[in-house]
C-alpha cells in the first residue's frame, strides 16, 4: 500500500512585503501587527492561513472554484458549499465541512511558514541572516555556542544590521546547505554570497526592529481627502523575505469517505499516493507568485514566489505505516457530524 505519509518542504521568497494581520492588535506604534511565533516573537505565517489560501487557488486552478473553496458551509436555500465528493481532488486534500458521510479533515496538512532567512540592510548592501533554531527545520545542525556577533563565511571589519553595529566573526559549514534551497542560479549565488548567521535571540531582535512599517490614511470619497482620524500603520516581512513551511501529504489509499475510497484523479492519474496529493497543493503555487498571501494586496503586498518544494524525506515516513492504517478511517463516522 505504500508509505502513510510523506511530508514536503516549501520554500518561498516574498516579492513583496507580507503582511499576514492578527485582526486588529495595538502593538507600540503600529496599529495593525502581523502574527508572530509566541515564544521565539519572530513573525510567521499560520499554517491555517496558508491552507486556505492554497485551498482558494488550488480550486481555481483545477476548476472547482468558488464551490470547493471557502469554508464550506451551504447558503440557506441548501445551495453551494464543499462538493464533499471522495472524487473531488480539492475536497479530499484540504478537508470538507459537509458531505454524505459527515466532515473529513483532509489528506495534507501545513505548518506554518517560519522566516529562513530575513533580509536586512548593511553598509555593504542587503544580508540575509539567520539562526541555529531556524537552520534546524532545515536539517543544519550548528553545535558551537554563538557570541553577540555576526558570523560569516569570512570574519571582518563590524558591520551594522539595520542600527545595530556587530563585530564580524568567521563560521562556515551551514551556508551550503542554505544555497541548496535555491533551484534558480543566479539568486542562489547573489544569496549565498550575502549570508549572515546570528544566535537566535540576536536573530529575534533583528528581525523584529527591521520589519517594514508603512501608514495609510483613508480617502473620503466625497472630498477626495484624507479623512479625519484615519491614519493608520501597518508592519508587514519585507520584500525578500525567505519562509519555508511543510506540507505533509496522507496516503489516500488508507482513508474511506463515507466508507468508500478515495478516487479523485489529479494530472489525469489516480491520486493514489502522498506525492499525488501533493501534485494538488502544488496547484497553488503559481497563483501564489501572482495573487499573494495576506492582506494589503491591492497596496502592492502579499505576493510569494515558491522557489523549491521537494520531499523532506523517507527514512521515518515507511515505519508509521502499520499505526496509522490500523485506526479507523475519518470518514468511517457516518453522519455523526454532517447533518446539522
Ligand atoms: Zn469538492
Amino acid at each position: 500500500m505504500g508509505k502513510s505519509y510523506e511530508q514536503f518542504r516549501v520554500i518561498g521568497l516574498g516579492i513583496d512585503p507580507i503582511h499576514v494581520g492578527t485582526g486588529g492588535q495595538r502593538l507600540g506604534r503600529v496599529d495593525l501587527s502581523i502574527v508572530r511565533d509566541p515564544v521565539t516573537r519572530v513573525p510567521k505565517i499560520p499554517g491555517s492561513s496558508l491552507a486556505g489560501v492554497c485551498r482558494t487557488y488550488a480550486a481555481m486552478a483545477l476548476n472547482r472554484y468558488p464551490m470547493c473553496a471557502g469554508q464550506g458551509q451551504p447558503e440557506q436555500t441548501g445551495h453551494g458549499g464543499h462538493c464533499g465528493g471522495r472524487d473531488c481532488p480539492i475536497c479530499t486534500v484540504f478537508g470538507f465541512a459537509r458531505g454524505t458521510g459527515g466532515g473529513f479533515a483532509g489528506l495534507a496538512a501545513f505548518s506554518d511558514a517560519h522566516v529562513l532567512l530575513f533580509p536586512v540592510a548593511t553598509r555593504k548592501g542587503p544580508l540575509w541572516v539567520t539562526s541555529p533554531s531556524v537552520l534546524r527545520l532545515i536539517g543544519c545542525q550548528i553545535n558551537d555556542s554563538l557570541e553577540s556577533a555576526l558570523y560569516q563565511k569570512e570574519g571582518g571589519q563590524p558591520l551594522n544590521l539595520g542600527w545595530l553595529l556587530l563585530e564580524v566573526k568567521q563560521h562556515n559549514g551551514w551556508q551550503e546547505k542554505v544555497k541548496q534551497l535555491f533551484c534558480d542560479k543566479d539568486l542562489r549565488e547573489y544569496v549565498g554570497q550575502n549570508l549572515g548567521l546570528l544566535r537566535d535571540d540576536l536573530f529575534t531582535h533583528v528581525v523584529n526592529s527591521n520589519l517594514e512599517v508603512r501608514t495609510s490614511v483613508s480617502i473620503n470619497p466625497e472630498t477626495g481627502a484624507a479623512e479625519e482620524g484615519a491614519l493608520f500603520s501597518y508592519e508587514a516581512l519585507p520584500r525578500a523575505t525567505v519562509l519555508m513551511w511543510e506540507v505533509v501529504c496522507k496516503n489516500p489509499q488508507h482513508f474511506r469517505i463515507g466508507g468508500q475510497e478515495v478516487c479523485a484523479q489529479v494530472n489525469s492519474k489516480p491520486m493514489s499516493a502522498p506525492a499525488e496529493v501533493f501534485e494538488v497543493v502544488k496547484k497553488a503555487h503559481d497563483y501564489l507568485e501572482h495573487l499573494g498571501i495576506g492582506g494589503m494586496g491591492t497596496r502592492g503586498m502579499g505576493r510569494l514566489w515558491v522557489i523549491h518544494s521537494s520531499s523532506a524525506s523517507s527514512s521515518q515516513a515507511s515505519t508509521a505505516a502499520s499505526v496509522e492504517a490500523s485506526q479507523p478511517a475519518p470518514g468511517d463516522s457516518t453522519g455523526s457530524h454532517g447533518g446539522t
